[in-house]
């Protein structure tokens, strides 16, 4: 099967590896720094703006037209020669009517001609002023104050023709779709999504709807993860759980890797005698790294599976989240130099306790508040990282350094979910 993207990825000896030569719990910014040494670029196709929504745009967008295409009138009023108002109130003849989608007719001195929003600007005319501050009597009208220059949208104000309006990258948003109509264009080169391999791992996993026996729970991971790929713009693509035997783990990514262009999965990375992605990508995979600086989330791991890049997202429902959002979705983003969809940062007063640690970036779920004394920050659920609810009920995620223990009051940065 041909997967949708090309592959530039240092190469490393993983046969020639052992474990202790493998970057263990490793600070955030090296998790990511090492991550992005594989790369995949997707192919790309055209589609039609009504399919562009949460795409990434392949190319540097050229307008195609000037925007406005002519100088036209940003009120509703009367359109006039500057020199013929200078002493307010003035009486001009009015002489026609411009109206949008019509043709500006010319004015000569003395008159005026009636204007509408988005009209052609008759020739001569080099004002404006608006329909409130003009009285008309029979034929002619008065108008009570100068024409207004800045009421006239002067022709490619906004965007001129053959120039850059929107670069390579872009993450295309309702707005950033509507400024590709106003460039002309009809379809656009987007990046083909790319296909994301969801596989979790447990023996004690059941789908939703089905009954729980004893010792069992619902899966839940897959879902989360497939809307944050779904977010991001790619293609989730939910595979039966895995069992904790190798052969079970081993069959999974293979069929994974040869129908998708990355996996993740989800559980069996940490020490637990039953965590088998991580022993199988120790064994027979090209393990990267494993262990990273962050609380929750401290397992993940990196590499190559087949070839295929793989993120092995701890099994805790937050963990895997947040693991997403701090190393995933960074990655995703990197390999089509996506501009969004980011998790903006902010700062924000911390308005209760929360606990950090010396030696992790501390992600505490937090929900924020704009007050009369700036952003507000307050973690008001249990932060268990198997509490689901803390994620879905939170706003935020604290950002703390490793060392940094804040009081009630400080300033601290928070991430924006
Ligand atoms: P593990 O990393 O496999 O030891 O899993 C850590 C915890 O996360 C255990 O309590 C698992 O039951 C739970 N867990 C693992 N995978 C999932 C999943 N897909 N959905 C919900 N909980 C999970
Ligand atoms: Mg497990």
């Amino acid at each position: 099967m041909r997967l949708a993207f090309n592959r530039e990825t240092q190469t490393h000896d993983a046969c020639g590896s052992t474990m202790a030569d493998i970057p263990h719990f490793i600070p955030l910014e090296e998790a990511v720094r090492l991550a992005n040494e594989v790369k995949i670029v997707p192919e790309t196709e055209e589609v039609g703006l009504d399919s562009s929504h949460q795409r990434i745009l392949a190319i540097d967008l050229e307008s195609k037209v000037d925007d406005p295409a002519f100088d036209n009138s940003a009120m509703d009023g009367f359109a006039m020669r500057y020199e013929d108002t200078l002493n307010p109130p003035s009486r001009l003849k009015i002489s026609g009517l411009s109206k949008a989608g019509g043709s500006g007719k010319s004015i000569q001195p003395g008159e005026a001609a009636r204007i509408m929003t988005g009209a052609p600007l008759p020739e001569g005319a080099d004002a404006i002023l608006q329909i409130e501050l003009c009285e008309v009597e029979g034929s002619e009208v008065v108008l009570k104050e100068e024409g207004k220059k800045h009421f006239i949208r002067k022709q490619g104000e906004n965007l001129s023709k053959g120039v850059v309006s929107l670069t390579k990258g872009a993450y295309l948003s309702p707005s950033r779709i509507g400024l590709c109509a106003t460039m002309g264009h009809a379809k656009i080169p987007v990046y083909k999504p790319l296909k994301v391999a969801i596989i979790s791992t447990g023996d004690e996993l059941i789908q939703p709807g089905e009954n729980l026996g004893p010792g069992q729970i619902y899966e839940s991971n897959s879902f989360g993860l497939a809307g944050l790929v779904r977010w991001l713009g790619h293609e989730p693509v939910r595979y039966t759980r895995a069992l904790d035997s190798m052969d079970d783990t081993r069959n999974q990514l293979d069929q994974a890797a040869s129908e998708c262009d990355l996996i993740l999965t989800s559980g069996g990375v940490s020490m637990g005698e039953f965590d088998f992605v991580r022993r199988i990508m120790e064994e027979e995979g090209d393990l990267r790294f494993w262990r990273v600086r962050i609380r929750p989330g401290s397992p993940p791991l990196f590499g190559l599976w087949r070839e295929t890049p793989i993120f092995g997202l701890p099994g805790n429902p937050v963990s895997s989240h947040v693991v997403f959002r701090m190393l995933v979705a960074p990655w995703i983003r990197n390999c089509t130099g996506a501009d969004g969809p980011i998790e903006h940062r902010t700062r924000a007063k911390l308005s209760t306790k929360v606990k950090s640690t010396k030696d992790c970036v501390t992600l505490r779920r937090v929900s924020v508040e704009q007050t009369s004394e700036g952003l507000v920050a307050k973690q008001q659920v249990h932060q268990g990282s198997g509490n689901l609810a803390s994620m879905a009920t939170s706003d935020a995620l604290t950002l703390l350094s490793p060392g940094e223990f804040p009081e009630i009051g400080d300033d601290i940065e928070v991430i924006l979910l």
